[in-house]
């Protein structure tokens, strides 16, 4: 499951982190909005709320695009860590 270590404001909020499943301590990370091609727009005297559904609407539209990443990630990951072992993921088939 993703985490978010850094809460808006701050810099690094859009990092979005995939630990591994076996609590090995790795960690894919990805920044949501670095890649973002696309301005995000924040209305004027947007609340918190506002600011934090807009980002998980990109978020969403973003995901599509990085779960292909994140898994050929965490793939890599354990082939080099855990050969053998199984990812206890969902796989969309
Ligand atoms: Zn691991």
């Amino acid at each position: 499951m993703p985490e978010y270590p850094y809460m808006w404001p701050h810099p690094r909020c859009g990092i979005v982190r995939f630990p591994c499943a076996l609590g090995c301590g790795w960690a894919h990370d990805e920044d949501a909005f670095e890649e973002d091609r696309e301005p995000i727009v924040v209305p004027v005297g947007a609340s918190t709320q506002d600011i934090n559904r807009i980002f998980n609407e990109r978020s969403q539209q973003r995901a599509v695009v990085l779960r292909g990443r994140i898994e050929t990630g965490i793939r890599d990951h354990f082939a080099a860590a855990h050969p053998g072992r199984e990812i206890p993921a969902r796989e969309a088939r």
